[in-house]
């Protein structure tokens, strides 16, 4: 398979990029301080041939069971996911072989510190722990000036595109600048044309920098599958690409899925069998949905998506996007973009119409009051056109 002239960067005992393989990913949805139910999960995906396992940390406590997740999966070469939160990193680095950060939540805390102080402070304690680092950007939290500077920037279907790809590009600009090389690139979006266009111009940008793959929030069996195999076809088979997630929303006990869909879209492309998946269905039904992790507010999510997929069955001829999102990280951001939006708290389920707040609703509840939206943008959009 054509490969891009990227860089090497060692994570533990894989190294990405420079031609070597791809190396698949994945992520627990198990909650970090669920100690037991991640290692069992981190084991099984690390079995399962994940060449990374990502796990999300918050707060002072995740770290700790954290260290005690390392101690007892030794083989594993782990991630951590940090979100708003970025100086845990002091505390969880010596615990694992690579740092995600995402620059689109680095303005939430001391607001008095520039992005540049706060990067320096992750490449620090990064390099002295011998890990690598992402830095992975996401279209439901896009750095909000970057949202604002390149609004209006991209044409149709791919707005937000500029945005992702310049704030990589900044986020690169300023890791090389502190000296540190030891960095991959991810964009993800929830659309794959937006996933397939930021990463291609990307690559074309900064060819020696290797790119993780991913398309995020890709839902359920098998819509997922096929989002996400459309963006790889697209990018691998051009040479763009060098470590891969794809995040689907699964069981706990079935989340090694994700790196069998992976493993299974590499051995088709590099055996040039491209499932001509057809042409990304952009009419009909789409669902989009979290592939959950340790931050999901409420462990019901898995199984209310799967229920929303079932109900909305009725309106698939319908040109409706649903989201429905684990919690406040990539929830509020994802669901603007939808027609219909559900994300999770604790013991309500937000839901949208776009960007609007329609109300809290309780889990056993909201999908009745789902429906009756539904009901109504289809009453407003009339008959199914004829396609
Ligand atoms: S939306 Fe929240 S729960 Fe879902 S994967 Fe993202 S961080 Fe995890």
């Amino acid at each position: 398979m054509k490969r891009a002239p990227s860089r090497t960067v060692r994570a533990g005992s894989v190294t990405i990029g420079g031609g070597h393989p791809i190396v698949v990913q994945s992520m627990c949805a198990t909650r970090t301080q669920d100690i037991e139910a991640t290692v069992a999960q981190t084991k099984m995906l690390h079995e399962a041939g994940a060449g990374l396992v990502r796990i999300a940390v918050d707060n002072v406590a995740d770290v700790d069971c954290l260290a005690e997740i390392r101690g007892r999966v030794p083989e594993a070469n782990l991630v951590v996911d940090l979100q708003e939160n970025y100086r845990l990193v002091e505390r969880v680095a010596p615990h694992v072989n690579k740092v995600r950060y995402n620059p689109g939540h680095l303005y939430h805390h001391e607001k008095q510190k520039t992005i540049r102080e706060k990067v320096a402070f992750i490449v620090e304690h990064t390099a002295k722990n011998d890990c690598a680092m992402r830095i992975g950007v996401n279209c439901g939290s896009v750095d909000p000036a970057m949202a604002e500077k390149f609004e209006g920037a991209d044409g149709p279907g791919l707005d937000g595109v500029t945005a992702m790809v310049e704030s990589a590009l900044e986020h690169c600009r300023i890791l090389d600048d502190l000296g540190f090389t030891r960095y991959v690139v991810s964009m993800k979006d929830s659309d794959p044309r937006k996933v397939i266009e930021g990463n291609q111009r990307f690559a074309a940008a900064r060819p020696d920098v290797p790119l993780h793959l991913g398309v995020t929030e890709a839902g359920m069996l098998p819509d997922g599958a096929i989002k996400t195999r459309i963006a790889f076809e697209q990018l691998l088979s051009k040479g763009v690409g060098d470590t891969l997630r794809v995040s689907l929303t699964l069981p706990f006990a079935e989340k090694w899925r994700e790196v069998e869909v992976g493993n299974q879209i590499i051995t088709d492309i590099e055996a040039g069998r491209y499932r001509s998946v057809p042409v990304f269905q952009d009419h009909g039904l789409n669902i989009i949905s979290c592939p959950s992790c340790s931050r999901v507010e409420n462990e019901a999510f898995v199984d209310l998506a799967f229920k929303v997929k079932e109900m909305a069955q009725y309106a698939k001829d319908y040109d409706i996007t649903i989201a429905v999102m684990g919690c406040r990280v990539n929830g509020p951001g994802e669901t603007d973009d939808a027609d219909l939006g559900l994300w999770c708290g604790p013991a309500f389920v937000n839901l949208k119409k776009g960007p609007i707040d329609v109300g809290a609703f309780k889990y056993d509840e909201v999908l009745g009051r789902l429906r009756v939206e539904m009901d109504a943008l289809i009453a407003a959009k009339g008959p199914v056109p004829a396609r």
